[in-house]
């Protein structure tokens, strides 16, 4: 068959899937990207409000692939900033630099605590070297790199708020991805400068539209129409069409009524539960145990506009300690002036929980008050400037890695496997904690393979950088 002459359907409009669609487009492939929501851009959404702008939670954008980020720049011109970024981890009355540095725990926390440090992480050392302690949970990870001290001051109390589970029960891959240091002999090495990588965590600057995340990938979407690409938004993919090993099209709902595409080739980068309950039941039977398994964690963001010129200069404020509900304060504007009126300013709460649990359901102005009074003790007083406040939502905001996340994967994997013409992208369709230069990586990636008819390939693209090397990129913005 003519290549240009085939149907390519990508399920999702969030990063990945544009992405896909994006390169698609450009060679001029007949490309259709269904998307559940009314708007593109999945995670990575702005919302607009009595002029003030919101992300679903900060993002910015970072990455290593020059190509990646020359493309983006390409496409937004003038509309992409460069932004610094400075953040802080609030703790115990005090601020911390963060990522956490040495001289400030030394500098900041009493002489009592500080041994309580230096002896855990002595101790914590001489077993992992003497018994070859094995991280098996999170805990264990940071435990033998920090020691039990620090674990408990910083990484215990954060890690427990955003998952809602006990860090024991948390993968060690968690902390492998997530956790740019090694060790505090990491850490020595680079306040001494003697190490000079730069892992993303460390990134002092990056890339941001000037309105919002969202910017970027409305003008994807603006690329891929102009092109010939079609966008179907408000549809929600409900049934994979198969035939013996082969996938002949997708059904979504839109709007009540089901409505049918056929294709030959499916992108999928919606969450991977969804994926297999959409597949005919006889034939998923023995994988939806593994598809119900895998758990994402939701979010809940209060977005409040506050009439004062600015509340710090912090972009993001790490609270660690349980006692509060959120686990990061952003003030939006820090990343572009352009998300609040002139003289004004905005707080972005991010409050992650359980589809269905006590603070999803929460109602909006019992959020807001618990976060007000959060905020006071924080040493943010903003109560009698609020102009206006809401809340929004998201279900699938971090894929949790229970202990055996990988072994559900793979089976899912192993199915999706036995079908010629699908691969599932993405950080919904892989079940990984990816960043959105990553998913958009894999997306241009899962293209190319379709280009090429490499359908072995789709293995490489869902391991796209795994690992340390996720998170040890160096921005090329810096
Ligand atoms: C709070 C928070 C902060 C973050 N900050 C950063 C950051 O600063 N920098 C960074 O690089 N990354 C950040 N990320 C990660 C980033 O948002 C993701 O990596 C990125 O959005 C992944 O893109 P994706 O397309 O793989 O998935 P998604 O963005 O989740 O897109 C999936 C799409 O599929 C759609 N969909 C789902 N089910 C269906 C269905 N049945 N039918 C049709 N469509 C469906 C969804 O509506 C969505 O549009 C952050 C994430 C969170 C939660």
């Amino acid at each position: 068959m003519n290549r240009l002459k085939r149907k390519i359907v990508v399920l999702g409009g969030g990063p990945c899937g544009l992405s896909a669609a994006w390169e698609l487009s450009k060679y001029g492939h007949d490309v259709t990207v269904v998307e559940k929501e009314p708007m593109v851009g999945g995670l990575c959404i702005t919302n607009e409000y009595k002029g003030y702008r919101f992300d679903l939670g900060g993002h910015r954008f970072i990455s290593r692939n020059e190509e990646l980020v020359c493309d983006i720049r390409k496409m937004m011109g003038d509309e992409l900033l460069v932004s610094k970024r400075k953040s802080v981890i609030l703790l115990k009355e005090k601020v911390f630099h963060y990522p956490l540095s040495i001289k400030d725990i030394v500098l900041k926390m009493n002489v009592w605590t500080n041994l309580k440090v230096l002896t855990t992480y002595i101790m914590a050392a001489f077993l992992k070297i003497v018994f070859r302690k094995k991280d098996i949970s999170f805990e264990n990870w940071i435990v033998n790199r920090f020691g039990r001290t620090l674990y408990t001051l910083f990484f215990g109390p954060y890690t427990e708020k955003l998952w809602g589970i006990s860090p024991k029960r948390i993968s060690s891959d968690w902390a492998s991805q997530r956790i740019s240091l090694l060790d505090l002999k990491d850490v020595l090495f680079r306040l001494f400068r003697l190490k000079k990588d730069t892992p993303r965590t460390f990134a002092q600057t990056y890339f941001y539209p000037k309105k919002g995340i969202g910017q970027m990938f409305d003008m994807m979407s603006e690329e891929i129409k102009k092109k010939g690409g079609k966008i179907v938004l408000n549809a929600k993919v409900s049934h994979i069409r198969v035939h013996d090993n082969h996938i002949e099209g997708i059904d979504y709902l839109q709007r009540g009524s089901m409505k049918t595409v056929n294709c030959d080739f499916i992108i999928s980068t919606i969450p991977l539960p969804d994926l297999i309950h959409a597949f005919p039941r006889h034939l998923a039977k023995d994988v939806l145990y593994h598809a119900d398994a895998l758990k994402f964690r939701a979010v809940r963001f209060v977005n409040i506009l506050v009439d004062l010129p600015d509340i710090s200069e912090n972009t993001w404020m790490y609270v660690s300690e349980g006692k509060y509900i959120m686990t990061r304060i952003q003030e939006p504007k820090r990343r572009s002036i352009f998300n609040a009126p002139e003289g004004k300013t905005s707080v972005l709460l991010e409050i992650p929980c359980n589809e269905h649990d006590e603070i999803w359901n929460c109602s909006e102005e019992d959020l807001l008050q618990r976060c007000l009074r959060d905020l006071n003790e924080l040493g943010i007083d903003i109560q009698d400037k609020i102009i206006d406040y809401f809340t929004t939502r998201v279900t699938h905001g971090y894929p949790v890695y229970s202990h055996d996340y990988g072994i559900h994967r793979l089976e899912i994997f192993s199915f999706l496997d036995t079908y010629e013409n699908i691969v599932t992208c993405g950080r919904q369709g892989t079940f990984r904690y990816l960043f959105m230069d990553t998913a958009m990586e894999m997306g241009i990636a899962a293209a190319r393979n379709l280009m090429l008819d490499n359908v072995a390939g789709r293995e490489k693209v869902q391991l796209m950088r795994s690992g340390g090397e996720l998170i040890e990129v160096s921005s090329v913005t810096a």
